[in-house]
């Protein structure tokens, strides 16, 4: 008799690796596929989550690289706005021990963990899925599609893709800047309408970026010449690396019993790029969803519902957010420096509605506050 799992989660990535921890956990016969031989290694991203992800989720605690207490906001011209909570409020993650780490967990828990498997296709067949990788085939009752930003099962099966991509092109460098700051880069000269980092990412070492509309490596090579006075004459051009960020969320993120999760549904936040909380956000309402059709045959549907009605204000805010902040030219930025600077109660009106993951707020006061100042047009 041929194996049929309750799930097979397709992608090893952080998202999938909790999805099949947290199903196996409850008891689920679940299989966890992933095309990579060595999860976690040549991942590009930054590493950064809010201290409350790490509390909320079993994230390994061996992962974290550096503790960040304080951001600096740079503008254009080297004017600093700085944000410096009580206490430690994110850390810089190694992806390579954060990745492993969780399926380490799924595996530990129960699930079968496949690796070198690249699913090919899925096929529905009375009411089962056949997933089909080059030499193998694995059935399931349901699948995850944690594919990230790899979406060519989402065609096969009829999903489609994000509306868009930003790129996000990072450097990692064995300079300190700090142990516990990060830098937020800001301007049309550096990255237009959007921003650059600076992340200690331990041992004396740095991760550099940018996240843009294109051109992601040319702009990272500015800000580092320009804005940090790192010669990119030093670097080996290949160490420049280049990553699609999905920008949106997919139309639908269920077929039948399939679902996308993660990246490859686009649930990465619109303003940063970060991706890894709201992943492991829709991750948990995906396991509640998944029990319920596995044991009562109830619809996936309200899965979308779920994690849409969590996260779709943010996910358009941010959306809006951009969208200005590509009409803003240096001059603006500059304005608004100086305003919170001579005007440093705004300090205090703005640090309440600091959030590391939900951004809305903090946008709307903004936006209200400041729009006659960088003459946003009212109607946003
Ligand atoms: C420059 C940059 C900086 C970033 N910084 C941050 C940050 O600071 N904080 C943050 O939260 N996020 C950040 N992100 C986003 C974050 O890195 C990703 O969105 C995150 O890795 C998504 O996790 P995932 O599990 O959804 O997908 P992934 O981590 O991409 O995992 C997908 C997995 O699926 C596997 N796979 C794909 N297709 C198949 C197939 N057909 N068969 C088998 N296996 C398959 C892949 O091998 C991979 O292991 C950044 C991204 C970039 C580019």
């Amino acid at each position: 008799m041929r194996k049929k799992y309750d799930v097979v989660v397709v992608g090893a990535g952080p998202i999938g690796s909790y999805t099949a921890y947290q199903l196996a956990d409850k008891g689920f016969d679940v299989c966890l596929l992933d095309e990579k031989e060595n999860i976690g290694e040549d991942v590009i991203c930054a590493g950064v989550i809010g201290k409350d992800a790490f509390k909320r989720y079993d994230l390994p605690s061996k992962s974290i690289l550096s503790r960040i207490d304080s951001a600096t906001f740079i503008s254009p011209s080297g004017q600093r706005l700085e944000y410096e909570p009580q206490d430690v409020f994110a850390y810089v993650l190694s992806r390579n021990i954060l990745d492993k780490g969780i399926l380490k967990l799924a595996k530990k828990i129960g699930a079968d963990v496949i690796l070198k498997q690249k699913v090919k296709d899925i096929k529905e067949n009375s009411g089962y899925y056949t997933i089909v990788c080059n030499k193998k085939k694995y059935h399931a009752k349901t699948v995850v599609l944690a594919t990230g930003i790899n979406y060519e099962l989402h065609s096969k099966i009829g999903m489609s893709k994000p509306p868009k991509f930003l790129y996000g092109s990072q450097i990692e460098i064995p300079i300190s800047f700090s142990q516990s700051n990060i830098q937020i880069h800001i301007g049309h000269k550096f990255v237009p309408g959007s921003f650059g980092w600076v992340i200690p990412a331990g041992d004396n070492s740095s991760r550099i970026g940018v996240i843009v509309n294109r051109k992601g490596r040319i702009w990272l090579e500015r800000m580092l010449e320009q804005r940090l006075n790192f010669s990119v004459k030093k670097l080996n051009k290949d160490e420049l690396k280049l990553k699609p960020i999905a920008y949106g969320p997919i139309k639908k993120s269920v077929k039948g019993n399939i679902l996308a999760i993660g990246e490859a549904a686009g649930q990465v936040k619109t303003t940063t790029g970060g991706a890894i909380f709201y992943g492991l956000l829709c991750s948990e309402i995906a396991v509640d969803k998944l029990s319920k059709t596995i044991k009562n045959g109830c619809s996936l549907n309200d899965y979308e519902l779920a994690w849409r009605s969590a996260l779709a204000s943010e996910l358009d805010i941010g959306k809006r957010l951009r969208k200005i902040a590509l009409t803003l030219d240096d001059e603006k930025i500059e304005k608004l420096f100086t305003f919170v600077k001579k005007n440093r109660f705004w300090v205090q009106l703005l640090v309440p509605r600091i959030d590391f993951d939900y951004h809305s707020n903090l946008i709307f006061f903004c936006l209200k506050s400041f729009g006659s100042l960088m003459k946003i047009p009212k109607r946003w």
